[in-house]
């Protein structure tokens, strides 16, 4: 078998395994056979999709991704959410978290949105999440604006404000009192209300903005903890400097408006927490000389296009 074909397989191979000892972890533990079937579904989907993403084209790849984000998205938001009641939305893990109950919404943001991001970084918002599962099929992928400055403030807002209303409901409401079934039904009506309004709120500002991913950059309050982690990520972009022939094609095409030159001109990988691992950079690069690879760093600065300084920024790529 050829080396390359051989790394793929392994990688794919690696993913899948990665998720049954997960699975294996917490059937032993919690004693729910439950959890070999999830993690082993999870672990086929994501495995499915780096597979494709590796063996296919370069301008069909992200036909990988999109499978891998389909088949993970419908099931958590379709089959454990709608069907089995489970509110995996950031207020259904606040809840969880106040009535003690160790189960979905918990292992789902204990795993994917906290634990994974020191090994995958925000991969879980590029290959797994329901909303951009959505968003993505919207023609604006490459944004057509930096980002807007200051708007990121909205985040944490939102987080805030999503603690307060679970708080004020748990104490308020007294939901601590409620029987199971009221329990389990009031956090499904509060999955469907805040999926719909996140889809609302989402699509509408994809579509005044011209960016798929606006809804990810200002308003989703997830990344406030995503962010911890997953500036220790293990997995980061790294560009090899000396093949660079600063066409900029990386940055332009970056969803999430990384300025990926600056790291690389400070000898860096991407540091940013705001990269969601996507890898439309290295798909674009003309040079091939982008990678995704696994070593140990951290840092703290952000470096981003922001809305208006994009001509500079321009300027500035040709001067690297
Ligand atoms: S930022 Fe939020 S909505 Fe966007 S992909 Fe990540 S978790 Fe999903
Ligand atoms: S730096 Fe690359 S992998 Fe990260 S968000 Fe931008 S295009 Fe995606
Ligand atoms: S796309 Fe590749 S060659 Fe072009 S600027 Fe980015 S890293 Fe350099």
């Amino acid at each position: 078998m050829e080396k390359k074909t051989k790394k793929i397989f392994v990688n794919s191979i690696s993913l899948l395994l990665f998720f049954l000892v997960i699975g294996v972890l917490l059937w032993q533990t919690q004693g729910h056979i439950f959890f070999l079937f999830n993690f082993g579904y999870i672990g086929i989907a994501a495995a499915t999709g780096e597979l494709l993403f590796a063996i296919l084209p370069k301008e069909k790849k992200v036909i990988g991704r999109k499978i891998s984000q389909l088949l993970i998205g419908l099931y958590m938001l379709g089959v454990l959410g709608f069907l089995g009641h489970e509110n995996m939305q950031i207020e259904g893990f606040f809840l969880y978290l106040l009535a003690g109950i160790f189960s979905g919404p918990v292992l789902h943001f204990l795993i994917a949105k906290i634990g994974g991001t020191l090994l995958f970084g925000r991969g879980w918002c590029s290959w797994a999440c329901w909303t951009p599962m959505v968003l993505d099929f919207l023609p604006w992928m490459k944004p057509k604006h930096g980002r807007l400055k200051y708007w990121g403030i909205i985040r944490y807002l939102h987080f805030i404000i999503a603690l307060t209303l679970v708080l004020i409901l748990w104490y308020g409401l007294q939901i601590e009192n409620f029987d199971k079934y009221t329990f389990y039904k009031f956090n499904w009506r509060m999955l469907l209300f805040g999926n719909l309004l996140y889809y609302a709120v989402a699509i509408f500002l994809s579509s005044i903005l011209k960016d798929n991913r606006a809804f990810c950059k200002y308003v989703c309050p997830i990344p406030v903890l995503m962010k911890i982690g997953s500036r220790f990520s293990l997995w980061k972009i790294e560009i090899d400097k000396d093949g660079c022939i600063k066409c900029g094609l990386c940055e332009k095409n970056c969803p999430m408006n990384i300025k990926l030159l600056s790291y690389m001109k400070n000898n860096q990988r991407v540091l940013s927490t705001e990269c969601i691992g996507c890898q439309q950079c290295i798909n674009i690069c003309p040079e091939n000389i982008i990678r995704y690879t696994k070593k140990l760093d951290v840092g703290f600065k952000e470096c981003l296009n922001f809305k208006n300084e994009n001509s500079a920024q321009t300027i500035k790529i040709q001067k690297l």
